[in-house]
């Protein structure tokens, strides 16, 4: 198997502990996807960037990273398509990491037996769409199941370990898309009461013309979720807003409301 491991990179997106920085907080990231997100970058990343690792090579990874932090993101691509994930996971739990695990929700079954092993601290959701039809276009495949009935079954069985797991769900606004749309997600969220929304705003500008998706003013987002969150207080301290791509690696320009 292969992982891109990069040290000290991600910010983790939660605020109720107090070591969450981007300097003790690593990535492993996954190099397969079974969805091609027409604003990912991912599959752009070279073969290069990738190293392979049996376990005994992961868990001296796993030591060496320990040195400068216990926070593990697992993350892609899709960490579930990985044959040696469980045992990965196994490896950085033993040693006392704490796992933040990245997935489009396509595996609810691998998913529920790593939440029954207390493998999984934080899992995060990305949320293709509001609907089926949206979910298929942004995440350009043909299986529907995949990145909407299974995201949903996935939701389900993560609010069944909703004490240890801490669920974000993650949904990407453009000036496309923008309008209705924190209203539709919170609806859709709604029925798990501990998960967290986490509003993404488009990271990048440079996508091709005929996508027309473009980011939206950072200060007009902020805006319209303060509005939100003021009137809806069931939302308070539930909504995460990641104005920018400087949110993937900078826990200070990470908005709580
Ligand atoms: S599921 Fe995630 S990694 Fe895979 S293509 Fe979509 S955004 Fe990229």
């Amino acid at each position: 198997m292969y992982y891109e491991i990069i040290p000290n990179k991600f910010a983790p997106k939660r605020k109720d502990r107090e070591d969450s920085m981007t300097t003790n907080s690593h990535s492993i990231c996954y190099g397969k996807c079974n969805c091609n997100c027409v604003f990912c970058d991912f599959t752009k990343r070279p073969e290069s960037a990738y190293n392979t690792y049996d376990d005994e090579l992961f868990s001296e990874a796993v030591d060496i990273l320990l040195e400068k932090g216990n926070n593990f993101k697992f993350t892609g691509g899709e960490p579930t398509l990985n044959p040696h994930l469980e045992r990965h996971l196994e490896i950085v739990k033993a040693k006392g990491g704490y796992v933040y695990l990245d997935s489009n929700g396509s595996n609810p079954e691998i998913l529920e037996k790593l939440m029954q092993k207390n493998l999984i601290d934080v899992l995060g959701i990305s949320l293709k769409g509001i609907d089926k039809e949206e979910a298929l276009k942004i995440a350009n495949i043909k299986n529907g199941n995949l990145i909407w009935d299974n995201v949903w079954r996935t939701l389900e069985i993560a609010n069944k370990y909703s004490d240890k797991v801490r669920t974000i769900v993650t949904l990407v606004f453009t000036q496309e898309n923008r309008e209705g749309r924190l209203k539709r997600f919170a609806e859709l969220i709604c029925p798990y009461p501990k998960a967290y929304m986490k509003i993404n705003n488009l990271q990048r500008d440079d996508h091709p013309e005929h996508l027309n998706i473009h980011s939206i003013g950072i200060d007009s987002l902020y805006n319209e979720i303060k509005e939100f969150v003021d009137q809806n207080s069931e939302w308070k301290n539930r909504v995460i807003f990641v104005p920018g791509a400087s949110g993937v690696s900078n826990y200070d320009s990470i908005i709580f409301f």
